[in-house]
């Protein structure tokens, strides 16, 4: 539906797909039934792992998340909700529609800050039953934690940058290789890993500002020039 009023003008839902374009909603736990009657696919998920920059979008500051935070994934390249049929300007699963969507009114945001950083799911809530797969996800964040990432890129400026520099390579290379594995060995579907492991370190260490580069075999980390951090 063409959309030609201005925010000023709404009070009801005029299916104008803004929100859904702007990224998938985060999941609580009013929102486990939709996983556990699969009727959202884990293959449709991902991580933010706590400690994890991500954007808050009360504050709409980059902030580090406080716990997991489990979200819908976007369209391949895009922040728009993978369940969002743009053509039609429609949400392909509206009656199953997660929390947030439900209670989400553009014009009127106070139901949707009241909730937002309440309740939320964590791959604790939803993994810790399944055994081996539980202790692969325990093993990667204690391995892999935020707050290790955090410490390790300070020390990059102090006398023991090289030692840093090398246990962040080898965080890297273990987080990277623990998703091949889940998947050549354990046979799991490879949409799945960004859920299971969160997102890529290779990939969320440029908003810290750094991106790793391959030389040969080996990889360097190198800075991102100021104003072009991912
Ligand atoms: S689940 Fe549906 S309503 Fe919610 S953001 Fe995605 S497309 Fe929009």
């Amino acid at each position: 539906m063409p959309n030609n009023r201005s925010a000023a003008e709404i009070s009801e839902c005029i299916r104008c797909g803004t929100c859904c374009k702007k990224g998938g909603p985060s999941l609580h736990h009013e929102d486990t039934v939709l996983i556990e009657k699969g009727l959202i696919l884990s293959k449709y998920l991902f991580t933010i792992r706590e400690g994890e920059m991500s954007y808050d979008n009360v504050t709409g500051q980059l902030i580090p998340a406080s716990s997991d935070i489990i979200k819908i994934k976007g369209r391949k390249g895009s922040l728009t909700c993978v369940f969002f049929n743009e053509p039609e300007s429609a949400c392909t699963i509206y009656d199953k529609r997660p929390l947030e969507c439900r209670i989400l009114e553009c014009w009127d945001t106070r139901e949707i800050e009241r909730v937002y950083a309440k309740t939320r799911l964590t791959r604790k809530h939803l993994v810790s039953t399944i055994a081996g797969l539980w202790d692969l996800i325990d093993d990667h964040q204690a391995r892999c934690s935020y707050e290790k990432i955090n410490r390790l890129l300070k020390m990059l400026g102090g006398d023991n940058k090289d030692d840093a520099l090398k246990e962040i390579l080898e965080m890297i290379q273990y987080d990277t290789q623990i998703r091949e594995m889940t998947v050549q060995k354990g046979g799991l579907d490879p949409d799945i890993v960004d859920f299971l492991f969160g997102r890529p370190i290779k990939e969320t260490i440029g908003m810290y500002g750094f991106k790793l580069k391959k030389q040969g075999d080996a990889y360097r980390l190198i800075t991102i020039p100021t104003g072009q951090n991912l």
